[in-house]
C-alpha cells in the first residue's frame, strides 16, 4: 500500500443517562438490575390514553450540563415525537427534541498534552427518553425489558473536531468527569450510563489533491476502550479501502457499522444510510418549556469549577505534576478536600502525597471516597505540618492517618499515643551520638579513612543511634550532629 498523507475527522454523539430519582415523563423510579418489567407503569408502557408529565429535575440537570458545555440555552423549547417502530419502543415514537434543542453552539476543552487544551465544538445538547432493552438470551425468541423505557437521556452532539482516537477518548473521559462533578449523572460505564457513537472519516492527500472518505458511524459503544479502538480500527480500514477503491464521500454513501469487541473490528450494519423519515412533529401532550429568568438563574448557580480547570489550577497554583493533579481531580469531593487541606495550611505536595499514597489506598480498601473516611481537612493539614517540622517521620504519618480515620482523634494526640514523636532535641541526641562514637572506634576510623568504606561506616553509626533511641530519633538531626563530629 502506498504511503498516503491523511487527516482524521471524528465527531461524537453521546447519550448520558441523568441520575434523577424518577423517569422522564412518569413517576417510575430509575433502577438497575431489577426484575424485568418491574419498573413500569401505563405511561412508560405507552398505553393508549395516558398523559406524560415532564420531570422538572431532568430539565434542570440537562440545562446545567449544557451550561457547563458553554451552550447557548434556548429560552423557549419544546418536545417532539420521533417516530419509529421497534419492539423496545412501545409507543412507536420517542419523545425527543428536534428543531429547538435546549442547548446549542457550545464547546468543551480537553487536555491535549503538556498543559495545553483543545476546544471541541458542541453542536447541540437535547433531552429525550430512552427506549427499553431487547434481550436475546432466552433461546429461539427475544424478550423485551421495559424498565429502562423513559429514562432521561442527555444527547450531546459534537462537531467533527477530534483528529485522533486519543482525542476522542479524552473527550469521553472529560465528559464523564464533568457530569459527575455537576452531579447530573453517575456516568457508570458498566451500567450503560454513557453510550458513544463516533462519526469517522479521513481527508486523504493524493497527488496534491484532497479526498474525503465516506463517513462511517459506529453504533452504540459503551466503554472508553471500545470507543478508542473502534476509531483506530476505522482509520486503518478507511485508509486501506481508499487505497483500494478510491471511493470518496458523496450523498448517500454514509454507512453504519457495529463494534465486535472480541475480534476488535467494526462490522458493516447498513450500507447506504437511508434518508430516515422519523416524521418529527411537536408532541401534543406536553407544553413547551420556557427556560429563563429566576429558574435559569437558579440552575446556573449549580455550576462549579470544572474538573479540567481544577486540574490545571492544581498544576499552576500548587506545582503538582499533571499526573497527581489528575488523580486528585478524578472525584470532585477529593479535589475539594485537597483544596481545603492546603488552605488550612498544609504544604500542597505533602498533602498530595498523603492523600494519593495513603488516603486513596485506605478509601479503596473501605470502598468509599476520601471524604467518607471521616477525617477533617484541618487534621490532614496538621499532620503534614508535623512531618514538615520533623515531629514525626513521613512513614509514621501513614500510620497516624489510618488511625485518624479509625478513631477520629487529632494527629498530635495519636502521634503521642502511638509513641511516634521523633526526638529532635539536639542536646539529648548529641549525648547519644557521643556514646555511639566512643563505643565504635573502628567505624569512626573507617569514616575518617574516606572512600567506599567511609560511607558504609557512617551509615552504621547512624543506625546505631537510631537503635539506641528505638527508632525515635529524627534522622535529619542525627545526621547533622554526625557530620559536625566526623567532619
Ligand atoms: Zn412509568
Ligand atoms: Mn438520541
Amino acid at each position: 500500500m502506498e504511503d498516503l498523507a491523511y487527516k482524521v475527522m471524528v465527531g461524537l454523539e453521546i447519550h448520558v443517562q441523568l441520575c434523577t430519582r424518577t423517569k422522564m415523563f412518569c413517576g417510575c423510579a430509575l433502577g438497575f438490575g431489577e426484575d424485568a418489567n418491574s419498573r413500569v407503569c401505563p405511561v412508560c408502557l405507552g398505553m393508549p390514553g395516558v398523559l406524560p408529565v415532564m420531570n422538572k429535575e431532568a430539565v434542570e440537570y440537562a440545562v446545567l450540563a449544557a451550561l457547563a458545555l458553554n451552550c447557548e440555552i434556548a429560552e423557549f423549547t419544546k418536545w417532539d415525537r420521533k417516530s419509529y417502530y421497534y419492539p423496545d419502543l412501545p409507543k412507536n415514537y420517542q419523545i425527543s427534541q428536534y428543531d429547538l434543542p435546549l442547548g446549542a453552539n457550545g464547546f468543551i476543552e480537553i487536555a491535549s498534552g503538556s498543559g495545553q487544551t483543545k476546544r471541541i465544538r458542541i453542536t447541540r445538547a437535547h433531552l429525550e427518553e430512552d427506549a427499553g432493552k431487547n434481550l436475546h438470551t432466552a433461546g429461539d425468541f427475544s424478550q423485551v425489558d421495559l424498565n429502562r423505557t423513559g429514562t432521561p437521556l442527555l444527547e450531546i452532539v459534537t462537531e467533527p473536531d477530534m483528529s485522533s482516537a486519543a482525542e476522542v477518548r479524552a473527550l469521553a473521559v472529560e465528559l464523564q468527569r464533568m457530569v459527575r462533578y455537576l452531579g447530573v449523572s453517575e456516568a457508570d460505564m458498566q451500567k450503560g450510563h454513557m453510550r458513544f457513537e463516533p462519526n469517522i472519516n479521513l481527508v486523504v492527500t493524493k497527488d496534491g489533491a484532497e479526498y474525503k472518505t465516506p463517513i462511517v458511524e459506529v453504533k452504540n459503544l459503551n466503554s472508553f476502550r471500545a470507543l478508542e479502538r473502534s476509531v483506530d480500527f476505522e482509520i486503518g480500514r478507511q485508509l486501506g479501502e481508499f487505497a483500494e477503491t478510491g471511493e470518496t464521500m458523496q450523498m448517500g454513501n454514509k454507512s453504519t457499522r457495529g463494534w465486535d469487541d472480541a475480534k476488535e473490528v467494526t462490522v458493516l450494519q447498513r450500507e447506504k444510510e437511508e434518508a430516515h423519515d422519523y416524521r418529527y412533529f411537536p408532541e401534543p401532550d406536553l407544553v413547551p418549556v420556557e427556560l429563563k429568568g429566576r429558574w435559569l438563574k437558579d440552575v446556573r448557580a449549580g455550576l462549579c469549577e470544572l474538573p479540567l480547570k481544577k486540574q490545571m489550577r492544581f498544576v499552576s497554583e500548587y506545582g503538582l505534576s499533571e499526573y497527581d493533579a489528575g488523580v486528585l481531580t478524578a472525584e470532585r469531593s477529593t479535589a475539594e478536600f485537597f483544596d481545603e487541606a492546603v488552605k488550612a495550611g498544609g504544604d500542597a505536595k505533602r498533602v498530595c502525597n498523603v492523600l494519593t499514597q495513603v488516603g486513596l489506598k485506605l478509601a479503596n480498601e473501605k470502598d468509599c471516597s476520601i471524604v467518607e473516611l471521616g477525617i477533617e481537612s484541618e487534621g490532614v493539614a496538621q499532620l503534614c505540618g508535623m512531618v514538615e517540622a520533623g515531629d514525626i517521620s513521613a512513614s509514621a504519618s501513614a500510620q497516624v492517618f489510618e488511625q485518624m480515620a479509625e478513631t477520629g482523634k487529632k494527629p498530635d494526640v495519636l502521634a503521642r499515643e502511638l509513641n511516634l514523636i521523633q526526638k529532635s532535641d539536639a542536646g539529648e541526641l548529641e549525648a547519644i551520638v557521643n556514646k555511639v562514637l566512643a563505643e565504635n572506634a573502628q567505624a569512626v576510623e573507617d569514616v575518617a579513612g574516606g572512600g567506599k568504606k567511609s560511607k558504609k561506616a557512617r551509615g552504621f553509626l547512624l543506625g546505631q543511634v537510631m537503635q539506641k533511641t528505638e527508632g525515635q530519633a529524627n534522622p535529619k538531626v542525627v545526621s547533622e550532629i554526625l557530620d559536625s563530629k566526623l567532619g
